[in-house]
């Protein structure tokens, strides 16, 4: 039982003297008061009758309560069911009869959402009733059984319940934390949604500490705020997606000079090289390290350690991690062929929620070992690329077209702040490869200056014939291009 969630809480709230933890909106939280309000939810879940293997929807922007229900609800036994804020009704009420959760955390400005959604539910409006109750620690659980229940598919098909394991999430946010951590480095800017597997993972390796970390939380990422936060609060790392390093491009980099911060760490969706070359140009210090994973590895499978990262590589598995390329027909590839990425290894999920099948089409278990839906290869030292994604293929005229390429290059063009590549599907050609863009302010490229553009740098074949202009590129909750949203737009 040492490998679970509630115990790992417990652990860490004792290791170290009272401290600043959390910065949020202007105001510092402490360490110690945080674990006893912990205490207290866990105790106030337990009265209201929540106990082991039951699912708790938890749908709330970050905040430093987020985490801190997280933690009561590992340690009253409960499942984790994290929604971010953003989903309306509808997509709650799959959530929770798919899941048959059996009860919802919220804030009092989505409570109108949730009780619409919520079927007379149990739903806690804050957390301030919960707190009223007596201090509990941790039941006792293993690491085998259920600790998240993470809906993913929001860029492809529909969403499917992912079963992560305590002792798989424990031990993913171990490696993560020792891969990434740099010593004397213990203050993180924290802007990814933890609703996502990815801001899951990185609340849950702040309970793996050695040294005592402070979070400075962001509600939801803004290129300014994260500039005049991290300047102002001093961070030394943090955790980012892609996109939020294109947005930042687009600020006056040079008059928000960040000397205290060291790294950031990033992953989610595709990071060009062009566009790590220029932040960390415009950046000098800041390293950006780059991983890759999915919420069906617990978040993260691969990274890249400091002074050891390959640009352009997504990194090294974690150790509990090992990966076989594939090619059509299941078949193990030769060292540096590209292929379907396949991961095996003890952090995998348990399996798709209600799932009786795998479904060889997506992303699936299949005999133990995941297969991803994303291309790539390993090179002679192991380190992983990414191509892009199986599902977002172009074919056109017979050859293959990685919209991920494309973009890339757009995205180097400098009136472009961000591009999105799709197939629209054409009687003559199979499909035609179809770039929306989203220009700078004052931007003055035409269609026709960036279809050239994108033909010098990726070729003939491959490069867009139409391309149309956006006031903003369609993203998803955790800031990823929307290339679903995308196609829906193709008419
Ligand atoms: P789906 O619709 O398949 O569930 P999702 O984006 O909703 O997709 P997540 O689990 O959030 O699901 O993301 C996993 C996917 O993100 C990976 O399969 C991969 O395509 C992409 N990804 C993650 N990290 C990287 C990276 N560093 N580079 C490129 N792609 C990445």
């Amino acid at each position: 039982t040492e490998q679970t969630l509630g115990l790992l809480a417990e652990e860490s709230w004792s290791r170290f003297d009272d401290y600043d933890s959390v910065f949020y909106e202007g105001v510092w939280h402490r360490s110690h008061a945080l674990a006893e309000r912990a205490r207290r939810m866990c105790g106030g879940f337990a009265a209201a009758g929540i106990g082991p293997g039951d699912r708790v929807v938890v749908m709330m922007a970050n905040s430093p309560e987020v985490p801190l229900i997280y933690q009561a609800l590992w340690a009253a036994g409960a499942v984790v069911t994290p929604v971010v804020f953003l989903v309306g009704a509808d997509e709650l009420r799959h959530i929770l009869a798919d899941s048959g959760a059996s009860a919802i955390v919220t804030s009092p400005e989505l409570a109108g959402t949730v009780r619409a959604a919520a079927a007379g539910l149990p739903v806690f409006v804050d957390t301030a009733e919960l707190e009223q109750a007596a201090e509990r620690g941790p039941v006792s659980r293993d690491a085998g059984d259920l600790a998240a229940l993470m809906y993913t598919g929001g860029t492809t098909g529909k969403a499917k319940g992912v079963m992560l394991s305590h002792g798989g999430l424990w031990r993913v946010a171990k490696d993560a934390y020792d891969m990434s951590h740099q010593e004397g480095k213990n203050r993180a800017l924290v802007p990814v949604p933890l609703s996502h597997a990815y801001g899951l993972i990185v609340s849950v390796a702040a309970m793996h500490t050695v040294e005592p970390q402070q979070a400075v939380l962001m509600r939801w990422f803004e290129p300014e705020a994260f500039l005049k936060l991290a300047a102002e609060q001093h961070v030394e790392y943090g955790s980012v997606v892609p996109s939020m390093i294109q947005l930042l491009l687009a600020e006056p980099l040079e008059s928000h000079p960040l000397p205290d911060l060291a790294y950031l760490t990033c992953g989610a969706a595709p990071l060009g090289r062009e566009t790590l070359a220029e932040f960390e140009r415009r950046m000098p210090g800041v390293q950006v390290l780059e991983g890759y994973g999915l919420t069906e590895t617990s978040a993260v499978t691969t990274f890249n350690p400091p002074g050891r990262r390959r640009i352009g590589s997504v990194g090294l598995p974690l150790p509990g991690y090992s990966i076989t390329i594939r090619d059509s027909s299941g078949e193990a590839m030769e060292m540096g062929d590209v292929g379907e990425i396949c991961v095996s290894g003890e952090s995998l999920m348990l399996g798709y929620w209600g799932e009786q099948e795998p479904d060889p089409e997506g992303t699936a278990l299949i005999g133990g070992e995941l297969r991803t839906g994303d291309i790539g290869c390993v090179d002679d030292d192991g380190y992983l690329f990414i191509v892009d994604r199986k599902k977002d293929l172009i074919i056109r005229g017979g050859f293959n077209v990685f919209p991920r390429d494309v973009e890339d290059a757009l995205n180097q063009h400098p009136d472009v702040v961000i591009s999105g590549v799709v197939g629209r599907p054409d009687p003559r050609v199979g499909e035609e490869v179809v770039a929306f863009v989203q220009l700078r302010q004052g931007g003055t490229a035409t269609a026709e200056d960036l279809i050239e553009w994108a033909r010098d740098r990726v070729g003939r074949v491959k490069y867009p014939r139409e391309v149309r202009f956006v006031d903003s590129v369609p993203v998803t909750s955790v800031l990823k291009l929307d290339r679903k949203a995308l196609r829906t737009r193709l008419g």
